[in-house]
């Protein structure tokens, strides 16, 4: 019975015949006969770390004396022993309690002596056996057994457990070298399950206990689940095994052929004499790390990145990646920074001197520096926002205020700044990545203590791509920004000790958790008495300087500088008023640099020979009367607005229709003008037939201008009951305010920036809330004694100041229709069509007036 060929290298050499032959002797061995009980006798060969399989083969190597004369009892009676498996290896004179009790019968062939003087012999697994009996222990062990009869019946889940068992062992085949692929074969053509599981075990050889567990299972398919199960196990650790010599190959191949390229670089650099000026560089660099102040935690990382970039060759794209990044930590300030002059007197007198006007803001400063001065240490003041529109003196106070400190000024606009990114940076995984806005403009401003404008608060966005406002938080938050983070720098960067100052133009627009740690400072626009002054006194003289003009030289007369302020800008600060003037002395210093002459006294007719003619008319003289058009005064971003309301009532069905842009909320507020109107038909004289006789359009001009908010409520109802009754609205009067149905007038947001925008617009009477009266104070005085404000709570106070007395009343019904009928299907304008003057009233340049005010 040659069963298992596979383990036997049967090549036709010495060996191989030798080989041969000792097997043919151990399959002439006889099985031992049964006695009646069905029981054989044996001599007992123990096995201390072996297990043998029936049907296996295998060397065994003898060295105990009571298991060689066991073997020469067997072998003089040709016949099988036993061979018990020791439950503990080391016992060396095992008795019958230290046997595993089931054991194999097996043949034993001819003994070969070995050099060590023990002998090995070649054995055969026969059967399985029970040990029933210990019938001698002197001077070998014999015992009686019963030997375990297999089924050879093999049945569907038989075959198919089989099945797996097979895929499963053909899989470890593959993956281990160590497993010939004989064994495979030989084990595809074994029919029997406790068979193959036996063969399996002994090809895979699991670890002794593991064998000895399979050798006392009787069950041919319990034995075969379990070694599904090894086998199992087996593939995975194999294929992991594979994996990862697979990957270290690859490893291995790549870092040779790094190597290889390398040492060929290296070789072309030395050739081109470029190996010595890239270890001078690193030494350079070296040296300015070690050199530079910078904390020590960034000191250490920087010498870290030198290293890797030590080892790297100077071709490699990383080299540039590394060496930018060490730039940056070598430019940025760590601990560099300037003394606070902390003197009250002295920012109060910096403060005078660059700035005319603006008592609040710099009261609000120099109380700022002064509780500085007090408690020098890491308090906690609120940071400083400047509210107002462009040109109003925010950069400009800052810039002051920085001076007086004796601190670096530095700016940053955080207008359109929608990616969280912009402000923290980059990962340096990103190509090209660069650390965020805010610590470059640190590295510009070279101190750590900078005075840090951070401009446009108001307009900052927010995307998919993160939430800036949250990273601006941490920026200007006491708490974190100690340690702020940067995607790029990834070491924490101390803001803790920059003054903060933010500005804005709408408070409404700021983030909610930016506006809770700020302090508003407002800036509310000059008159024109004060754009003079500050023209006079500060834009003039640098002009003429910035252009080489020496102030004796050149003279603008205090009517030329209003002339350029009511004609030639519309605005609430003095930013394009700067701009004129700058465009007179430019063209001045042009005629004297080419030797020309040139006026030393620019007056105000000369003014139209530099600039060209006007921009913007001077609107009182134009003003007329009109039935229907209404002034409102609208708060905008650039300070304030003033704009018409016009109400033309159409021959139709009683429709309403808004136009000009109009947002919800003005819509609805015209709404309730028209309802306020109706429920006062009879006071005011109406015909009630009217209303199904006309459209009513109501236009707010300038339409591509979006335009929302309530606060053209009464405008809308004064035009409106102006276009009904046909009585004129005074043009000189402005006004502002909520309307409700009943027609009670409620406050409204901006009055300051409302009421200098009439005053700049020549209206000498503006409308307002009587609850709004408040919000006069910064109003300079001038303005306030020359127009009347009145203080309205209700939509009639409103209308016995804005309109005219009683005009002939409209008599729509008839009139219009016999008129319609004459006249064909001409449509019919029923009220007094409105002359369309409000161009002349207000011809300036676009700009964007969202009546909301702020908050
Ligand atoms: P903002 O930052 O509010 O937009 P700026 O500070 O840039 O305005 O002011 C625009 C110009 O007007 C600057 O040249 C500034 O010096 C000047 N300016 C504004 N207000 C004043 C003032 N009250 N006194 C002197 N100059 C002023």
């Amino acid at each position: 019975m040659r069963n298992n060929d596979w383990y036997m290298r049967e090549d036709d050499d010495e060996f191989g015949e030798a080989l041969h032959r000792r097997t043919e002797e151990l399959y002439s061995v006889p099985d031992a006969t049964p006695d009646e009980d069905g029981l054989i006798e044996c001599p007992v060969l123990p096995l201390r770390d072996l297990v043998v399989f029936p049907r296996m083969v295998s060397p065994i190597f003898v060295g105990r004396e009571t298991s060689l004369l066991a073997i020469e009892d067997a072998q003089l009676n040709d016949q099988t022993v036993i061979a018990l498996t020791q439950r503990d290896a080391e016992v060396d004179e095992p008795g019958p309690q230290d046997f595993l009790l089931v054991g194999v019968e097996m043949a034993v062939g001819r003994m070969l002596s070995m050099p060590d003087d023990s002998s090995s012999a070649l054995v055969q697994g026969r059967r399985r056996v029970e040990v029933v009996e210990f019938i001698q222990v002197e001077p070998f062990i014999k015992v009686r057994a019963r030997p375990v009869y297999e089924t050879m019946e093999v049945d569907r889940q038989t075959d198919a457990t089989m099945r797996t068992a097979l895929e499963l062992f053909q899989k470890c085949v593959n993956l281990d070298r160590s497993l010939p692929e004989e064994a495979y074969l030989y084990a595809l053509n074994l029919e029997e399950p406790g068979w193959l599981a036996d063969m399996i075990v002994t090809a895979i050889a699991p670890p002794l206990e593991e064998r000895q567990e399979m050798l006392v299972a009787v069950d041919p398919m319990d034995r075969l689940r379990r070694v599904i199960h090894m086998l199992a196990r087996e593939a995975d650790v194999l294929e992991l095994e594979d994996q990862i010599h697979t990957r270290a190959q690859s490893e291995v191949d790549r870092s040779q052929r790094e190597f290889y390229l390398r040492e060929q670089m290296k070789a072309i650099q030395t050739e081109l004499g470029e190996g010595d000026m890239w270890s001078r560089e690193l030494q350079e660099l070296h040296t300015r790390i070690e050199s530079a102040s910078l904390p020590e935690e960034v000191q250490v990382r920087a010498l870290k990145e030198m290293e890797r970039l030590g080892q790297m060759p100077p071709m490699s794209p990383e080299v540039g990646i590394i060496r930018t990044y060490l730039e940056w930590i070598l430019e940025l300030p760590w601990i560099q920074t300037t003394d606070d002059n902390l003197d009250v007197s002295h920012a109060a007198e910096v403060l005078e001197r660059d700035h005319f006007g603006l008592p609040r803001a710099k009261e609000r400063v120099l109380e700022y520096i002064a509780v500085r001065s007090l408690k020098p240490k890491r308090l906690r003041q609120p940071i400083l926002c400047f509210i107002g529109p462009p040109g109003t003196g925010k950069t400009s106070l800052g810039r002051s205020i920085a001076e007086a400190l004796g601190r670096k000024f530095v700016r940053l606009s955080l207008g359109g700044v929608r990616d969280e990114a912009e402000i923290r940076g980059h990962r340096r995984t990103y190509i090209g990545a660069l650390p965020g806005r805010i610590l470059q403009t640190m590295r510009r401003s070279g101190t750590i203590n900078p005075l840090f404008m951070l401009d446009e608060i108001d307009k900052l966005g927010q995307d998919f791509r993160g939430d800036p406002a949250a990273a601006m938080l941490e920026v200007l938050d006491p708490e974190q920004n100690h340690a702020f983070s940067d995607h790029y720098l990834e070491l924490p960067y101390d803001l803790s000790r920059v003054m903060f100052i933010t500005t804005a133009n709408n408070a409404s627009t700021i983030p909610a958790a930016l506006l809770d740690r700020m302090e508003l400072i407002d800036f509310p626009g000059y008159i024109e008495e004060e754009k003079l002054q500050i023209a006079m006194r500060f834009l003039l003289p640098r002009q003429l300087e910035e252009n080489g003009l020496e102030e004796h030289e050149v003279r603008l007369t205090e009517k030329a500088l209003q002339r350029a302020i009511r004609e030639y800008t519309y605005e609430a600060g003095v930013r394009n008023l700067e701009r004129e003037i700058g465009r007179i002395c430019r063209k001045i210093a042009r005629m004297k640099a080419e030797g020309r002459r040139y006026p030393n006294m620019v007056g105000a007719a000369a003014v139209e020979r530099f600039l060209g003619p006007p921009q913007f008319f001077n609107m009182e003289a134009e003003l007329q009367n009109e039935v229907g058009v209404a002034t409102a005064v609208a708060w905008t971003e650039t300070g304030g607005e003033i704009m018409p309301v016009e109400v033309l009532l159409l021959d139709g069905k009683g429709n309403l229709q808004i136009t000009g842009q109009i947002g919800n909320v003005m819509q609805e507020s015209a709404q309730a003008a028209l309802s306020y109107l109706k429920s006062r038909t009879d006071t005011f004289d109406i015909d009630r037939d009217l209303y199904d006789q006309v459209d009513i359009h109501i236009h707010i001009p300038e339409g591509a201008i979006p335009k929302d908010g309530p606060s053209a409520g009464i405008t809308i109802a004064t035009a409106l009951v102006s276009a009904f009754t046909g009585r004129e609205v005074y043009r000189e009067v402005g006004m502002t305010g909520e309307i409700t149905l009943r027609g009670r007038v409620l406050p409204v947001g901006g009055v300051r920036e409302k009421v200098l925008a009439a005053y700049r617009a020549g209206l000498r009477t503006v409308i307002m809330p009587k609850r709004n009266m408040k919000d006069l104070i910064d109003v300079p005085k001038r303005a306030r004694s020359e127009m009347k404000i009145v203080p309205v709570e209700h939509m009639d106070q409103v209308l016995e100041i804005a309109l005219a007395p009683a005009a002939p009343k409209i008599k729509a019904k008839r009139m219009a229709r016999s008129k319609a009928a004459k006249e064909g299907d001409e449509q019919e304008i029923v009220s007094i069509p409105v002359e369309n003057n409000v161009e002349k009233l207000r011809s300036r340049p676009t700009q964007t007036p969202d009546i909301r005010p702020p908050a």
